[in-house]
């Protein structure tokens, strides 16, 4: 193993963009060693101020409908034709489980994989969705104050990772095909309810017609639902990561939502969010033994869920107390 390098050398490292300093930053982010979590915490307070400067796009949409393929012509088009960086980044709790990641295979983003301008992080393992989410939060900061202006988070489109990768980005974007299966992707898991943009990918060759087809279905099923908070109105498109027809529209798409929205207000909800998260998933670490005694108690109908949580509330400010 390299020798660990002092919190100075991480942060000069990566605010000078060394990509390899970024990398191995991440890692101490991502890990679970007592021993890495204070000098995470002072590398990631020396970033914060660096970061906040990129467009925060999220991609979901279920296996299949081109997530990967379609991020790998959004990044080269990023990079190629803009001159850019960009960062790509997963959230997928289920890779703890698979033993690999969605972005672990290097050949799902081909292009993007072997790009200079690019640098993809696949899905940290382990832990809970809680824990997934805030670590690729902290790489996300890591990778903005290292120079990378677009991020890209992606989930994969089954569980509840879509609900975490939401707060954590200003624009959210889904992946639909047609013709899988009659209903619309993400309307029965409310996930159409907190996209900001629709893309029906996949609309080339003979699919263009049917492609177009769905794109209406959902523009006519965005109509329904009642108007955001932040004043952008959700609109269905369609796209092609085998043309590349449509691939720079969803970023313009993106550009121009953070011109119009007050962005500001986002990001203060996402560092909120970032803060609650981190007060869960600390109290959980902290009181799990007791948790777990109390959980034993309340399903043998010992104590009501109240009085179980009561008691460890009490707990928490004897404790607390005591500091
Ligand atoms: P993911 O599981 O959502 O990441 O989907 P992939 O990007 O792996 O794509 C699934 C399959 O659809 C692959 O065989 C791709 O080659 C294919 N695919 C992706 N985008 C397009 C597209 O725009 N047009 C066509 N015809 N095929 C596509």
């Amino acid at each position: 193993m390299k020798p660990r390098l002092s919190v100075r050398e991480y942060v000069d490292g990566v605010l000078s963009g060394d990509r390899a300093v970024l990398a191995r930053a991440i890692t101490l982010v991502e890990s679970s060693h007592p021993a890495d979590s204070d000098i995470a915490l002072d590398i990631l307070d020396e970033c914060l101020p660096h970061a906040g400067k990129s467009i925060r796009v999220g991609i979901t949409g279920v296996p299949g409908a081109g997530k990967s393929s379609v991020i790998d012509a959004l990044g080269t088009y990023l990079t190629e034709e803009q001159g850019e960086k960009v960062a790509v980044l997963a959230v997928d709790p289920s890779s703890q489980i698979s033993g690999g990641s969605i972005l672990g295979d290097k050949t799902r983003m081909e292009k993007l994989a072997v790009d200079e301008r690019a640098f993809i992080r696949p899905s940290p393992s382990g832990g809970t969705l809680g824990g997934v989410a805030r670590r690729t939060r902290e790489s996300m900061l890591l990778c903005e104050a290292a120079g990378y202006r677009n991020v890209i988070v992606e989930t994969i489109g089954v569980g509840q990772s879509e609900t975490a990768v939401r707060t954590m980005v200003d624009f959210f974007l889904l992946l639909a095909i047609s013709g899988a299966g009659d209903e619309l992707q993400g309307m029965k898991r409310g996930i159409t309810e907190m996209t900001d943009l629709v893309a029906v990918n996949k609309a080339d060759g003979d699919n263009r017609a049917r492609a177009e087809r769905t794109r209406r279905d959902y523009e006519n099923a965005l109509h329904l639902f009642p108007p955001k908070a932040t004043d952008w109105t959700p609109r269905a498109v369609t796209c092609s990561a085998l043309t590349r027809e449509g691939i720079p529209e969803l970023w313009q798409q993106a550009i121009q939502h953070n011109n119009q929205v007050d962005i500001t207000k986002i990001r203060q909800e996402q560092l909120k969010t970032w803060m609650h998260e981190i007060i869960d998933q600390g109290l959980r670490d902290r009181f799990q033994p007791q948790i777990r005694q109390l959980e034993q108690e309340v399903a043998a109908n010992h104590l009501t869920p109240f009085r179980a949580a009561q008691r460890l509330l009490k707990k928490f400010g004897d404790t607390a107390g005591k500091r």
